[in-house]
């Protein structure tokens, strides 16, 4: 069987065209924001433990900064292409807009194997990266943050590189730091914490009790692991996890503390005893009332769209869903909340963590989830809002409302020189 190859750039791009055609931008405005405004390509070399010395590729790629600096993640993966690294810094712009926060679309990555890295490899590979694309990077241009494989102790490495370049500290230069060196709290938990807040203002709107409903998670790293505990504070039944490796069943539900300690000890959820072993396809095609991929793009397709049994899909993952699944959902009646909305909760406390970095004055874990409550819950309502009104999906409601404040942006400030 042929195997279905779906390119994520192309993805994005068609997802723009639609909020254009319906937005009617002019001809010029959708030329623009179809394209990416910067790309850097960087090859690097790094020594390895054994002396040899190993090229590596990587990316940075700021889509669009005409609402705020470059904002967005680095990921670390084989699978890493230029192509995903553009569509993920277009929906970065995208997110920035449908949550009101003064920041432009980024991206980065390195085509790696963070697993076969042992850490002084990773920490000289991540440095060099940092040099590499350190002529886009900075607190006033382009703001990096973790994503898939990366995590605190590589954004510190970043942060400190860019730091040794400029002969004195600059904190604000990266999100996602560890506290120590002026991270935020509650940002560790943020994507995670705005999946719950999305999730619970989506059962609300339809009617669904937390506490009578079940979930089903894909992808048991920063933003799974997290989302599934607090799913499971929020009352739900988490009945399905899974990793790279597999998943694991339990329609009785499964105690999501002994999940995180057994993925902790033996660094993969494979061979939990207290659930079934399945695989993801199996996974997402679960019985259950919510289903949250917080993995990988292109989980949700044409092939499997029919099969899915929630009633509710909250993307916490980047780009989960194919535009076909998307129609074939629709037609169902299942309603997927867009992870530009579901998943901006991390963007969100990133910029609370650069504007206290910027001030030099930090902020209380309460009053940083209180902040992020009252932006996730009010976008939320814009969002639904603008679907109604247009009759439309919340995805396409979140595009409309997104596309329409950057080409607002871009138009004031106009076409130079
Ligand atoms: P992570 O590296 O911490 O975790 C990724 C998880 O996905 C791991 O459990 C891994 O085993 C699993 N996985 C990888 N490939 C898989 C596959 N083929 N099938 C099933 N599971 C697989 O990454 P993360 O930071 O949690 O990011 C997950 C998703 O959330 C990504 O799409 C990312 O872009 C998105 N996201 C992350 C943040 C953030 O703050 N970290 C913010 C917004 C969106």
């Amino acid at each position: 069987m042929a195997v279905e190859v779906i390119n994520p750039y192309e993805v994005a791009v068609a997802q723009f065209d639609e909020a254009a055609e319906r937005l009617g931008l002019s001809q010029a405005m959708r030329a623009i924001l179809r394209k990416p405004k910067r790309e850097l390509t960087v090859n690097f070399p790094v020594r390895m433990d054994n002396g040899d010395v190993v090229m590596f590729t990587g990316y940075r790629v700021q889509h669009n900064i005409n609402r705020g600096p470059a904002k967005g993640g680095v990921r670390f993966s084989p699978e890493v292409s230029l192509d995903e690294v553009r569509a993920l810094a277009m929906w970065m712009t995208w997110k920035c807009a449908v949550v009101g926060i003064p920041f432009g679309g980024a991206k980065g990555g390195v085509i790696c194997d963070p697993q076969a890295l042992s850490r002084g490899e990773l920490e000289r590979l991540t440095r060099r990266y940092a040099t590499e694309i350190s002529v886009l990077m900075g607190p006033d241009s382009d703001i990096p943050a973790p994503d898939m494989n990366t995590n605190p102790q590589i954004m510190a490495w970043m942060m400190d590189t860019f730091s040794m370049h400029r002969g004195y500290s600059v904190p604000a230069v990266v999100t996602g730091k560890p506290l120590a060196i002026g991270g935020s709290e509650g940002r560790l938990e943020a994507t995670a914490r705005g999946v719950q807040i999305i999730a619970r203002e989506a059962m609300l709107h339809n009617g669904m009790v937390p506490d009578q409903c079940s979930v089903v998670v894909q992808g048991f790293g920063n933003v799974g692991s997290i989302s599934a505990r607090m799913l499971h504070e929020l009352g739900c039944k988490v009945i399905g996890l899974s990793d790279i490796s597999g998943g694991i069943y339990n329609p009785r539900g499964i105690n999501v503390h002994h999940a995180l300690r057994h993925s902790k000890e033996h660094g993969t959820l494979l061979g939990f005893p207290e659930a079934e072993a399945i695989t993801n396809a199996q996974l997402l095609e679960l019985p259950c009332d919510v289903l949250v991929p917080a993995a990988l793009e292109n989980q949700l397709t044409q092939k499997n769209a029919g099969r899915v049994q929630a009633k509710l899909i909250i993307e916490a993952a980047n780009g989960p869903t194919t535009p076909e699944a998307d129609r074939v959902f629709n037609e169902r009646g299942i309603m997927v909340v867009p992870d530009i909305l579901a998943n901006a909760g991390g963007v969100t406390v990133s910029y609370f963590e650069w504007v206290q970095d910027l001030q030099r004055f930090f902020w209380a874990e309460n009053e940083i989830n209180n902040r992020l409550e009252s932006i996730m819950t009010r976008s939320f309502q814009a969002v639904l809002a603008k679907a109604d009104e247009q009759e439309t999906n919340l995805r396409m409601g979140a595009y409309l409302l997104a596309v329409a404040r950057v080409a607002e942006a871009t138009e004031l400030r106009g076409v130079y020189p």
